[in-house]
């Protein structure tokens, strides 16, 4: 079951087009990212998904329902986390929860929802005076409050220091794990890889990839790198002839062999017939972080902030 469907979405702001183009579609109990630079429409995207702005062109379902023309239908079944959470500055922190949690016909424990989110001591302290990373950790608690069967989560764990953000993780998949289907915006590669099931690379208001993590690295085929000692001399001249393999160096004692994805079997290969040992053999492989930056190389540098 499709739990989100963008086709052919366009927003302007008058003049400005801040989305393009933007199709992809949400299975039901998915983690899909929306990834890109910054002003690339990831933002805007979400906020019409949410029903929060009407676009300009296109169409948006969730769960079969309009997010603007029929907004009760989907706010019912939708969490909103959006970058600059929209709390009073004097509502203390467990009675936004409350209010919030009024809003829905089966919502969770507040109380246990601070818990998970190490806000306890914070329950009883007005917005205004909480820290940029329990603000953080509140917005994500207001948006899952209310059990939806949607998440839409946007810039998830900016502000958050590394242990708070492992534990969002966890606490992210362990939503996921209940059935529920998150939309998450992000600037991060590791959270994209470690969370999504999906991404939507998107840069200048048009998709320009949409797969898993996995294969979207594989796409970018940025080669191997293998570095490695042999166990005798060899030639590094020899290697760079063999098939696949466009260079080999010597660094001191270490070897660093580059080429295409089949390097490493031809020179392991090539290593067994000399009766070769490769010591201390290290392979880097392209990154997420690469495939990120060879798809959005074109970005408009004008744009990002
Ligand atoms: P992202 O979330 O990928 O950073 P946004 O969706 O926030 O991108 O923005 C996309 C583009 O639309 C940017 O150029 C931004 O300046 C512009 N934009 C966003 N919101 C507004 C707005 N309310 N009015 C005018 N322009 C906007």
């Amino acid at each position: 079951m499709t739990a989100i469907e963008v086709a052919g979405l366009r927003k302007a702001y008058g003049e400005r087009i801040a989305v393009r183009d933007v199709s992809f579609s949400v299975a039901e109990g998915e983690i899909f990212g929306l990834l890109g630079p910054n002003g690339a429409g990831k933002s805007t995207t979400v906020e019409c998904v949410a029903g929060l702005r009407q676009p300009s062109g296109g169409s948006v379902r969730v769960f079969g329902h309009d997010p603007v023309r029929e907004r009760a239908a989907v706010t019912a079944r939708l969490g909103v986390q959006l970058q600059d959470s929209q709390v009073q500055a004097n509502l203390r922190v467990r009675e936004a929860l409350r209010l919030q949690a009024s809003f829905y016909p089966d919502p969770a424990d507040p109380d246990e929802l601070l818990e998970i989110l190490g806000l306890t001591r914070q329950a009883g302290v007005r917005f205004g005076k909480l820290s940029g990373g329990q603000r953080q950790r509140l917005s994500i608690a207001l948006a899952l409050v209310g059990q939806p069967d949607v998440a839409i989560l946007d810039e998830l764990t900016t502000g958050l220091d590394p242990a708070a953000r492992r534990d969002t993780w966890d606490l992210i998949a362990a939503v996921r794990d209940r059935g529920v289907t998150i939309l998450l915006v992000t600037h991060f590669m590791d959270e994209a890889e470690r969370l999504c099931d999906r991404v939507a690379v998107i840069d200048a208001g048009r998709v320009v990839a949409c797969d898993s993590p996995s294969m979207l690295t594989t796409r970018v085929d940025a080669g191997q790198r293998i570095r490695f000692v042999p166990s005798q001399p060899l030639d590094e001249r020899e290697l760079a002839g063999l098939p696949g393999i466009e260079s080999a160096t010597r660094q001191g004692e270490e070897f660093l062999v580059v080429g295409d994805g089949e390097a490493l079997s031809v020179l392991t290969a090539h290593l067994a017939r000399r009766g070769v040992l490769a010591h201390r053999l290290r392979v880097e492989q392209a990154s997420l972080d690469d495939a990120y930056l060879a798809l959005t190389a074109h970005a408009p540098a004008a744009q990002a902030s």
